[in-house]
């Protein structure tokens, strides 16, 4: 048998049912044709597209875990954890999501009311036309519109200029907190992990408060290789993930062939010194 580190496991990425462009069908058959051995459809603060995911893997003869990916605010600044192998039947989880999404709606009137006064207009309609789950409009769905629209060539120029902090179209908002989220996935039978860690303007001891106190709510994993590390953070991140006792987790972060620089199935193997995360999710994969 070869070494638990050397599977195609991707198990970050996003379908129509949050800011993704493929359906979940769609994005299974990318994956597959990918050579990915272990997918999961980790759509953001919504398990919608689960059954379909599952069903859409086991056709294509892969193996499958649930997962979801929950906007979490920590700090001050969002952070986003992932939650693999969970049951998506579970109550607890199904309304801690309902909430999480709740706000989407007013913040999204509100980024569009804060791109007027700059001088574009028709925001949320514009929007709107990319959504494909009416409860999950989101930055990307803007990001859409603006370059649509023609304002912005890409999709990166659109975070340099807009929708961050300081820039026109950026609204601050409270999403779920660590710890319930972290506990919404665990007491689902899931395991609960940091989505690519290199990404937050943490300082080095909010970084360290942030895998601190992961852990004491009771986060197992950590993702080290993902779409967007650099080659550096891979290093930095298996270190962590070694010095915090945390597994590791490998993922794109796939949102569209238009858009995403990663595609399924194409990142580097996991260190072979570090537990893969789904070792400890054997009995949670779907055949
Ligand atoms: P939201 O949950 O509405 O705040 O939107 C967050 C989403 O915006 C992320 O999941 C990404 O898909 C996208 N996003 C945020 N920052 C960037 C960026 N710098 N480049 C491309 N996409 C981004
Ligand atoms: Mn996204
Ligand atoms: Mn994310
Ligand atoms: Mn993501």
């Amino acid at each position: 048998m070869k070494p638990q580190n050397i599977l195609n496991a991707d198990l970050h990425c996003h379908s129509v049912v949050s800011d993704g462009t493929l359906t979940p069908e769609a994005l299974a058959e990318r994956a597959k044709a990918n050579g990915v051995e272990l997918w999961a459809l980790t759509d953001h603060d919504e398990i919608g597209g689960q059954h379909r995911a599952a069903a859409a893997a086991k056709a294509q003869g892969m193996a499958y875990l649930t997962g979801t990916e929950i906007s979490v605010t920590f700090a001050g600044e969002t952070v986003h954890i992932v939650g693999l192998g969970f049951d998506a039947n579970d109550a607890a989880l199904k309304q801690g999501l309902r909430n999480t999404r709740g706000g989407r709606e007013q913040r999204a009137m509100e980024m569009s009311d804060s791109l007027a006064k700059v001088g574009i207009h028709g925001a949320f309609e514009g929007a709107l036309k990319f959504v494909g789950n009416p409860e999950l409009i989101s930055r990307t769905h803007f990001a859409r519109f603006l370059v649509e629209s023609g304002v912005c060539h890409e999709t990166p120029e659109v975070f340099r200029k807009y929708l961050t902090e300081g820039k026109p179209g950026y609204v601050p908002h409270r999403w779920a907190t660590l710890k319930d989220a972290v506990t919404w996935i665990t007491q689902a039978q899931g395991i609960a992990v940091i989505a690519h860690p290199g990404r937050y303007n943490f300082s080095a001891n909010e970084e360290y408060a942030l895998f601190t106190e992961f852990k004491e709510h009771g986060g197992r994993g950590v993702e080290v290789i993902t779409g967007s590390h650099t080659k550096q953070e891979y290093l930095k991140y298996a270190e962590m993930a070694k010095e915090f006792g945390l597994a590791a987790s490998r993922g794109s972060d796939f949102h569209s062939p238009d858009e995403s620089h990663t595609d399924l199935g194409t990142l580097p193997f996991l260190p072979g010194d570090l537990t893969p995360i789904w070792e400890l999710l054997a009995d949670r994969i779907q055949a």
